[in-house]
């Protein structure tokens, strides 16, 4: 099964996606802004799961844009369970789709097993995340979730998608492998015997902007 993710575009006008297939479902990882739509009017007959991102309106996160939000819930798809965690750690007051850690573990503890698990917060333990204060009464702007990393530890999904890091990468945690978007990457899922994901290309942010296609809009 084929999965083309978006995070962190922020408006950035989309070009053609540009790997050769058409995706089995759209998977958005949040602070996509207007981008969203344009993303979805590209293929408009698959369906679309997503998460708001801590930039996200808080009354339309997806402008408009019909995405079925799986922030704090899993659904099935061709045999595939995917759950979500939308917003990022609380890094300064207001927003609504900012949290404490203790509210996602509270999330997290109802969320079941998935083999996808889409976040715009990255979890915590990962290099390039910012490190926890003692003393700081907000968190980092880019820190990562204690209570992600223990339900990745507890719960194994094959891969866990998240953004907000404005970076491309991926670490192993335990058997789960966490990669980091920014941009478009296209990946192949599949859950047999044995969960197999593979990595299909990506583009970075700038380069999918750049890309032909019916790009207007926003610059930044
Ligand atoms: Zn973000």
């Amino acid at each position: 099964m084929l999965f083309l993710c978006a995070s962190d575009l922020h408006g950035f006008a989309p070009g053609a996606p540009g790997f050769g297939a058409t995706p089995d479902a759209l998977l958005l990882l949040g602070d996509l802004e207007w981008s969203a739509g344009r993303l979805v009017g590209m293929f408009p007959d698959i369906p679309v799961f997503g998460v708001p991102g801590n930039h996200d309106y808080s009354v339309d996160p997806f402008c408009g844009t019909p995405v079925e939000n799986l922030h704090g819930r899993a659904v099935e798809f061709g045999g595939v369970r995917i759950g979500g965690l939308g917003g990022s750690l609380r890094y300064k007051p207001g927003d609504d789709f900012l949290f404490w850690d203790a509210e996602y573990r509270e999330i997290l503890r109802k969320m079941p097993p998935v083999d996808i698990f889409i976040s715009h917060c990255p979890p915590a333990g990962l290099p390039w995340c910012d490190t926890p204060s003692e003393e700081a009464p907000w968190h980092g702007a880019h820190e990562g979730s204690a209570a992600l990393a223990e339900y990745i530890y507890r719960m194994q999904p094959a891969v866990v998608l998240c953004g907000h890091l404005h970076l491309s990468a991926g670490k192993r945690m335990g058997k789960t492998l966490v990669r980091v978007v920014y941009g478009v990457e296209m990946f192949e899922y599949s859950c047999g015997l044995e969960r197999v994901f593979q990595h299909k290309g990506g583009l970075s942010r700038a380069d999918w902007a750049s890309q032909p296609g019916p790009a207007t809009g926003r610059a930044d």
